[in-house]
Protein backbone atom coordinates (compact mmCIF):
# COMPACT_ATOMS: atom_id res chain seq x y z
CA UNK A 1 0.00 0.00 0.00
CA UNK A 2 1.53 3.69 -0.84
CA UNK A 3 1.46 6.27 1.68
CA UNK A 4 -0.90 9.20 1.25
CA UNK A 5 1.73 12.27 2.04
CA UNK A 6 0.58 15.67 2.54
CA UNK A 7 2.87 18.54 1.71
CA UNK A 8 2.89 21.82 2.58
CA UNK A 9 5.11 24.66 0.28
CA UNK A 10 5.21 28.18 2.05
CA UNK A 11 6.61 29.48 -0.58
CA UNK A 12 8.71 33.17 -0.35
CA UNK A 13 6.84 32.94 3.01
CA UNK A 14 7.84 33.34 6.72
CA UNK A 15 10.97 34.18 8.82
CA UNK A 16 12.81 31.75 10.71
CA UNK A 17 10.55 33.42 13.92
CA UNK A 18 7.21 33.08 11.97
CA UNK A 19 8.27 29.50 11.29
CA UNK A 20 9.02 28.79 15.18
CA UNK A 21 5.24 30.51 15.24
CA UNK A 22 4.02 28.30 13.22
CA UNK A 23 5.47 24.93 14.43
CA UNK A 24 4.04 25.92 18.02
CA UNK A 25 1.06 25.67 17.23
CA UNK A 26 0.76 23.23 14.55
CA UNK A 27 2.54 20.31 16.83
CA UNK A 28 0.12 19.55 18.98
CA UNK A 29 -2.37 19.73 16.15
CA UNK A 30 -1.08 16.74 14.50
CA UNK A 31 0.57 14.74 17.07
CA UNK A 32 -1.72 12.04 16.91
CA UNK A 33 -2.11 11.42 13.60
CA UNK A 34 -0.70 8.18 12.92
CA UNK A 35 -0.97 6.71 8.71
CA UNK A 36 -0.62 10.44 6.66
CA UNK A 37 3.03 11.37 5.88
CA UNK A 38 3.48 15.15 7.21
CA UNK A 39 6.12 17.50 5.25
CA UNK A 40 6.53 21.25 5.36
CA UNK A 41 8.41 22.98 2.35
CA UNK A 42 10.20 26.22 4.03
CA UNK A 43 12.37 28.65 2.80
CA UNK A 44 16.05 28.26 3.75
CA UNK A 45 16.39 30.78 5.95
CA UNK A 46 13.88 29.09 8.02
CA UNK A 47 14.93 25.51 7.64
CA UNK A 48 17.31 25.03 10.74
CA UNK A 49 14.24 26.45 12.94
CA UNK A 50 12.15 23.90 11.10
CA UNK A 51 13.90 20.79 11.70
CA UNK A 52 14.91 22.22 15.03
CA UNK A 53 11.14 22.46 16.14
CA UNK A 54 10.05 19.51 14.72
CA UNK A 55 12.98 16.80 15.85
CA UNK A 56 11.51 13.73 17.30
CA UNK A 57 7.93 14.62 15.65
CA UNK A 58 5.97 13.31 13.27
CA UNK A 59 6.88 16.20 10.82
CA UNK A 60 9.56 16.00 8.18
CA UNK A 61 11.33 19.15 6.48
CA UNK A 62 11.37 19.87 2.66
CA UNK A 63 13.88 22.61 1.40
CA UNK A 64 12.15 23.95 -1.80
CA UNK A 65 15.22 23.93 -4.38
CA UNK A 66 18.45 23.16 -4.27
CA UNK A 67 21.74 23.14 -6.98
CA UNK A 68 22.72 19.67 -8.89
CA UNK A 69 26.14 21.04 -7.39
CA UNK A 70 27.87 19.92 -3.96
CA UNK A 71 30.11 23.01 -3.83
CA UNK A 72 31.55 25.65 -6.28
CA UNK A 73 31.50 29.47 -7.42
CA UNK A 74 27.79 29.46 -7.63
CA UNK A 75 26.85 32.60 -5.84
CA UNK A 76 23.40 32.66 -4.27
CA UNK A 77 23.19 28.25 -4.58
CA UNK A 78 22.49 26.23 -1.77
CA UNK A 79 23.64 22.46 -2.38
CA UNK A 80 22.63 19.31 -1.40
CA UNK A 81 25.22 19.17 1.27
CA UNK A 82 24.10 22.16 3.24
CA UNK A 83 20.87 20.89 3.11
CA UNK A 84 22.20 17.21 4.09
CA UNK A 85 23.76 18.96 7.22
CA UNK A 86 21.42 20.84 8.27
CA UNK A 87 18.92 17.48 8.88
CA UNK A 88 16.61 18.28 5.39
CA UNK A 89 15.41 14.70 4.36
CA UNK A 90 12.82 16.47 1.49
CA UNK A 91 13.34 19.13 -1.75
CA UNK A 92 10.45 19.90 -3.76
CA UNK A 93 12.08 20.61 -7.66
CA UNK A 94 10.62 21.47 -10.74
CA UNK A 95 7.92 23.17 -9.44
CA UNK A 96 5.91 25.50 -12.00
CA UNK A 97 7.25 28.98 -10.59
CA UNK A 98 10.50 27.41 -10.77
CA UNK A 99 10.07 26.58 -14.35
CA UNK A 100 7.97 29.53 -15.13
CA UNK A 101 10.35 32.49 -13.24
CA UNK A 102 13.57 30.96 -13.36
CA UNK A 103 14.09 28.89 -16.38
CA UNK A 104 14.28 25.17 -15.17
CA UNK A 105 14.03 23.20 -18.08
CA UNK A 106 13.22 18.95 -17.83
CA UNK A 107 16.81 18.44 -18.04
CA UNK A 108 18.61 21.17 -15.45
CA UNK A 109 15.25 19.52 -12.90
CA UNK A 110 16.97 15.86 -13.95
CA UNK A 111 20.08 16.81 -12.85
CA UNK A 112 18.70 17.86 -9.00
CA UNK A 113 16.62 15.06 -8.80
CA UNK A 114 19.57 12.76 -9.49
CA UNK A 115 21.68 14.76 -7.00
CA UNK A 116 19.15 14.99 -4.24
CA UNK A 117 18.58 10.76 -4.39
CA UNK A 118 22.43 10.79 -4.70
CA UNK A 119 22.61 12.59 -1.68
CA UNK A 120 20.21 10.45 0.58
CA UNK A 121 17.47 13.67 0.06
CA UNK A 122 14.15 12.74 -1.35
CA UNK A 123 12.86 14.38 -3.97
CA UNK A 124 8.91 15.94 -4.57
CA UNK A 125 8.95 16.25 -8.09
CA UNK A 126 6.36 18.81 -9.72
CA UNK A 127 4.79 18.23 -12.97
CA UNK A 128 1.60 19.81 -14.27
CA UNK A 129 0.26 21.58 -17.66
CA UNK A 130 -0.54 25.59 -18.19
CA UNK A 131 -4.11 26.32 -19.00
CA UNK A 132 -3.19 26.75 -22.42
CA UNK A 133 -2.09 23.30 -22.42
CA UNK A 134 -5.28 21.99 -21.18
CA UNK A 135 -7.05 23.65 -23.83
CA UNK A 136 -5.02 22.57 -26.72
CA UNK A 137 -5.59 19.20 -25.13
CA UNK A 138 -1.80 18.67 -24.85
CA UNK A 139 -1.68 17.74 -20.62
CA UNK A 140 -1.09 14.38 -20.81
CA UNK A 141 2.00 15.19 -23.27
CA UNK A 142 3.11 17.86 -21.33
CA UNK A 143 2.79 15.25 -18.20
CA UNK A 144 4.65 12.56 -20.25
CA UNK A 145 7.42 14.68 -21.21
CA UNK A 146 7.87 16.30 -17.94
CA UNK A 147 8.46 12.43 -16.14
CA UNK A 148 10.38 11.06 -18.41
CA UNK A 149 12.50 14.51 -18.33
CA UNK A 150 12.83 14.82 -14.68
CA UNK A 151 13.39 11.08 -13.91
CA UNK A 152 15.67 10.03 -16.79
CA UNK A 153 18.51 7.58 -15.96
CA UNK A 154 16.20 7.40 -12.19
CA UNK A 155 16.53 3.61 -11.44
CA UNK A 156 12.83 1.83 -10.47
CA UNK A 157 14.69 1.33 -6.80
CA UNK A 158 15.47 5.19 -6.66
CA UNK A 159 11.89 5.81 -7.04
CA UNK A 160 10.97 4.26 -4.06
CA UNK A 161 12.34 7.84 -2.46
CA UNK A 162 10.58 9.59 -4.78
CA UNK A 163 7.12 11.94 -4.49
CA UNK A 164 5.36 13.30 -7.39
CA UNK A 165 3.01 16.14 -7.30
CA UNK A 166 0.78 16.74 -9.96
CA UNK A 167 -0.13 20.04 -10.02
CA UNK A 168 -2.09 22.10 -13.11
CA UNK A 169 -0.36 25.81 -13.30
CA UNK A 170 -3.86 26.91 -13.92
CA UNK A 171 -4.95 25.67 -10.24
CA UNK A 172 -1.79 26.87 -8.44
CA UNK A 173 -2.88 30.12 -6.63
CA UNK A 174 -5.97 30.90 -8.33
CA UNK A 175 -8.77 29.52 -5.90
CA UNK A 176 -9.69 26.88 -9.24
CA UNK A 177 -8.81 23.23 -8.25
CA UNK A 178 -9.16 20.83 -10.82
CA UNK A 179 -11.86 18.79 -10.24
CA UNK A 180 -11.78 15.37 -8.47
CA UNK A 181 -12.54 13.58 -11.52
CA UNK A 182 -9.88 15.53 -13.71
CA UNK A 183 -7.28 15.07 -11.03
CA UNK A 184 -7.92 11.59 -11.13
CA UNK A 185 -7.99 11.38 -14.92
CA UNK A 186 -4.40 13.08 -14.48
CA UNK A 187 -3.46 10.73 -11.91
CA UNK A 188 -4.13 7.53 -13.42
CA UNK A 189 -2.62 8.23 -16.62
CA UNK A 190 0.70 8.85 -14.32
CA UNK A 191 0.29 5.70 -12.62
CA UNK A 192 0.15 3.78 -16.27
CA UNK A 193 3.12 5.81 -17.52
CA UNK A 194 5.02 4.86 -14.00
CA UNK A 195 4.05 1.30 -15.11
CA UNK A 196 5.52 1.83 -18.63
CA UNK A 197 8.92 2.96 -16.92
CA UNK A 198 9.46 1.28 -14.22
CA UNK A 199 7.21 -1.74 -13.59
CA UNK A 200 3.31 -2.10 -12.16
CA UNK A 201 4.89 -2.48 -8.45
CA UNK A 202 7.15 0.79 -8.77
CA UNK A 203 3.69 2.26 -10.38
CA UNK A 204 1.37 1.05 -7.33
CA UNK A 205 4.12 2.43 -4.75
CA UNK A 206 4.77 6.02 -5.84
CA UNK A 207 2.76 8.82 -3.75
CA UNK A 208 1.45 11.04 -6.40
CA UNK A 209 0.44 14.13 -4.46
CA UNK A 210 -2.03 16.49 -6.02
CA UNK A 211 -1.56 20.38 -5.83
CA UNK A 212 -3.31 23.55 -6.72
CA UNK A 213 -5.72 25.39 -4.35
CA UNK A 214 -5.87 22.06 -2.42
CA UNK A 215 -8.01 23.21 1.13
CA UNK A 216 -9.36 21.90 4.28
CA UNK A 217 -12.92 22.49 2.17
CA UNK A 218 -11.72 20.24 -1.21
CA UNK A 219 -9.15 17.93 0.18
CA UNK A 220 -10.83 15.07 1.61
CA UNK A 221 -13.03 14.87 -1.65
CA UNK A 222 -9.32 15.30 -3.79
CA UNK A 223 -7.61 12.39 -1.40
CA UNK A 224 -10.37 10.06 -1.63
CA UNK A 225 -9.52 9.75 -5.47
CA UNK A 226 -8.33 6.62 -6.42
CA UNK A 227 -4.62 7.63 -7.70
CA UNK A 228 -4.39 10.87 -5.59
CA UNK A 229 -2.10 9.77 -2.44
CA UNK A 230 -2.29 13.14 -0.80
CA UNK A 231 -1.57 16.95 -1.49
CA UNK A 232 1.38 19.90 -2.05
CA UNK A 233 -0.60 22.56 -0.22
CA UNK A 234 0.64 26.03 -1.12
CA UNK A 235 -1.59 29.24 0.42
CA UNK A 236 -3.35 26.67 2.96
CA UNK A 237 -0.24 25.38 4.41
CA UNK A 238 0.16 28.47 6.03
CA UNK A 239 -2.07 28.66 8.80
CA UNK A 240 -2.19 25.51 11.62
CA UNK A 241 -5.69 24.91 11.82
CA UNK A 242 -6.28 25.19 7.76
CA UNK A 243 -3.54 22.77 6.91
CA UNK A 244 -3.90 20.16 9.78
CA UNK A 245 -7.38 19.42 8.60
CA UNK A 246 -6.03 18.64 4.81
CA UNK A 247 -3.14 16.43 6.73
CA UNK A 248 -6.08 15.07 8.57
CA UNK A 249 -8.42 14.30 5.64
CA UNK A 250 -5.22 12.52 4.53
CA UNK A 251 -5.32 10.33 7.49
P1 LIG B 1 -1.61 26.64 -3.79
O1 LIG B 1 -0.12 26.26 -4.23
O2 LIG B 1 -2.09 25.57 -2.85
O3 LIG B 1 -1.48 27.98 -3.12
O4 LIG B 1 -2.44 26.68 -5.03
C1 LIG B 1 0.23 24.91 -4.45
C2 LIG B 1 1.67 24.83 -4.90
O5 LIG B 1 2.11 25.71 -5.66
O6 LIG B 1 2.40 23.91 -4.50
Amino acid sequence: MRKVIVAGNWKMNKTAKEAGEFFAEFKPLVKDVKNAGIIIGAPFTALETAVRETKGTNIKIAAENMNAKESGAYTGEVSPLMLKDLGVEYVILGHSERREYYGETNEIINEKVKSALAHDLKPILCIGEKLEEREANTTEDVVKSQIIGGLKDVTADQMANVILAYEPVWAIGTGKTATPAQAQEVHAFIRSLLTDLFGAQVAENVTVQYGGSMNDGNAAELIAQKDIDGGLVGGASLVPAKFTVIVKAGD
